[in-house]
């Protein structure tokens, strides 16, 4: 999630890896290390904090040698410390990793049986457990990386170097990013273009289940298991600039189209499907005491507590336990009715948020127990809480939350799936319906990101609108104000979310041919109640409906209410539209 430099030519490599992971140092991380192999002996330094500590470190202690890699962490498994900085030593080989390993307990505890001993809590380390276990039994270095990462289930981009083998390094990626930059007999690897782009401008894109190996200076790629392949290099034009943004126009957008990832990083390794049920390493609560528990209370700020409404929604539907929801601010300066049977759960995306942080104390002192959600791992909110559930969005540098806020929904469902299985209301069946549902969500955002043409055409013809109506219903109403409250931060457009049902308690008074209204539709139960909510819009003058891929659509001729799939032009008045993407009909000024 963080990033990876690797280098091997005739230079030195530490301040090319050093200049790598500065470049990629934007991204935020909380600790890094480098690794280079000199005359049979591997070298390493790490650091807690910024690159700056581990510079220093490396000017009091430097480091020699032409073959390295470097790596800077955001933490998934175990708090940001030296220890669990990587690169990661087992015997001969040495390992940086980005991404999560789902199966690292359970490969854990077998190499444990073989005798091998762990020094940090990354699930990392048991990578260069693994590969030292075969290099043992093979007593070849490629060999023992190919069956090593065969055994990895989850998301990785890895490079490895063997202290035996100076001259030789391997790269391999599933489910990360890696790109592989070509030099004058050197070469680069790294997580990320920005890392290595003032080298060169000549680049590889490896592909999940591939592997590099640069020896003898050749690069060699194949898959992991063994099959050779030819790869391309692509000529790569992008300024600085356009390269740390990913080709994309900014980070906000880089980070939309990354949610489907973050979703999937947020749910590795916790599923259990075959029970219905979900394994939260961090939660820290027995089952007896998420039985015990008589009251639920949310608390956060901004846009992680329009997830806790979200929360609210589905752990009253399917846990049965009341849940009530605060802002941060609110609570702590009320006198909140908190006890011993409550459980807080705390929602915050750094984990630092100081009006959250003050309510879980302000909750711990009346006996509440407590589970945070954060992105960050060992933040203060994660410290200080009983239980924790990380969500692996990886770093956001977007001011608005996109990806923190789909994981931080996704927690929020695996919480909600925990807890109904533990207190009965969520039986085997019902668990494992809800988990393959889960396991579908990532695709489904895959293709709605394909919409991003039709996106832009709405936008560019509501761009001029003065205000926003946001609307939807249950667990939509929530999501509608995160809507508005997006297009407030980001466009300076004024922008209300309501409850669809409240619109006749005075918003209606607002509709004019001048306010759009978004309406959150989905085929549920609410389907027909939100429809006609639309129609209370239409009938005071409340714009045209248009789009055709986007739901409704006015007749232009007989001036009503038509519904239009993509195929069709025309439609009868409320017949059912085939677009699955007609959950958010836009009502526009005609
Ligand atoms: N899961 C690994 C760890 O926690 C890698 C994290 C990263 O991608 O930076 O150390």
């Amino acid at each position: 999630m963080c990033g990876i430099v690797g280098y091997t030519g005739s230079q030195e490599a530490t301040p090319i890896i050093i200049e790598g992971l500065r470049r990629l140092e934007y991204r935020g991380y909380d600790s890094a290390g480098v690794c280079t192999l000199s005359g049979g002996t591997a070298a390493t330094r790490r650091s807690q904090g910024k690159l700056i500590n581990l510079e220093r470190l490396i000017q009091e202690k430097p480091l020699s040698g032409s073959t390295g890699i470097g790596h800077t962490r955001w933490a998934t498994h175990g708090r940001p410390s030296e220890t669990n900085a990587h690169p990661h030593q087992a015997g001969p080989i040495i390992v940086v990793h980005n991404g999560i390993i789902e199966n690292y307990l359970a490969l854990k505890e077998q190499l444990r049986k073989k005798g091998h001993t762990f020094l940090s809590e990354t699930d990392t380390e048991i990578i260069s457990h693994l590969i030292e276990e075969h290099y043992l039994q093979s007593g070849n270095f490629e060999q023992a990386v190919r069956a090593g990462l065969q055994e990895l289930r989850g998301a990785f981009a890895v490079c490895i170097l063997c202290e035996k083998e100076p001259g030789t390094l391997i790269a391999a990626k599933q489910g990360s990013p890696m790109v592989v930059g070509l030099g004058e007999g050197e070469y680069f690897v790294a997580s990320d273009i920005p890392a290595i782009l003032s080298h060169t401008r000549e680049m590889v894109f490896m592909e999940d289940g591939e592997l590099v190996l640069f020896r003898d200076g050749a690069a060699v790629f194949s898959t992991v298991a063994g099959a050779p392949l030819v790869k391309k290099p692509r000529h790569i034009d992008w300024s600085p600039m356009m390269a740390e943004k990913g080709g994309f126009k900014h980070f906000m957008l880089k980070e939309i189209y990354e949610q489907p990832r973050a979703i999937r990083d947020t749910i590795a390794g916790r599923l259990r499907e075959e029970e219905g049920t979900v394994y939260l390493e961090e939660l820290r609560l027995t089952d007896k005491q998420l039985k015990a528990v008589e009251r639920i209370s949310i608390i956060a700020c901004g846009t992680s507590w329009h997830a806790a409404l979200v929360g609210k929604f589905l752990i009253e539907e399917h846990c049965r336990i009341p849940v009530e929801v605060d802002i941060a601010s609110e609570f702590r300066y009320r006198n909140p009715v908190v006890n011993d049977r409550t459980l807080m759960l705390l929602i915050s995306q750094s984990g630092e948020t100081a009006d959250t942080l003050a309510a879980l104390r302000e909750g711990k002192s009346r006996g509440a127990k407590n589970i945070a959600i954060c992105n960050v791992v060992d933040s203060s909110i994660a410290r200080e809480a009983n239980g924790v559930i990380y969500t692996h969005a990886g770093p956001e540098i977007g001011v608005a939350s996109t990806k923190a806020f789909v994981t931080q929904l996704t927690a929020l469902y695996l919480l909600t799936v925990k807890l109904g299985r533990v207190r009965g209301t969520i039986d085997r069946l019902r668990g494992q319906e809800m988990l393959a549902a889960l396991v579908r969500a990532p695709a489904f955002l895959e293709e709605a990101l394909t919409l991003d043409e039709e996106v832009e055409q709405v936008a560019r013809r509501y761009m001029n609108a003065r205000d926003f109506l946001y609307l939807g219903r249950g667990i939509n109403y929530p999501i509608a104000l995160e809507g508005a409250l997006k297009l407030k931060e980001i466009s300076y457009i004024h922008a209300e979310g309501y409850p669809a049902g409240e619109m006749k308690h005075g918003p209606i008074a607002l509709i004019d041919d001048q306010m759009p209204v978004v309406v959150l539709a989905p085929h549920t139960s609410s389907y027909e109640k939100t429809v006609s909510n639309m129609e209370e819009v239409i009938a005071r003058g409340g714009g045209s409906l248009r789009s055709a891929r986007w739901g409704m659509a006015r007749s232009p001729t007989r001036r009503r209410l038509c519904w239009r799939s993509p195929s069709t032009t025309s439609g009868s008045r409320r017949s059912s539209c085939r677009c699955r993407f007609s959950s958010s009909p836009i009502i526009s000024p005609s």
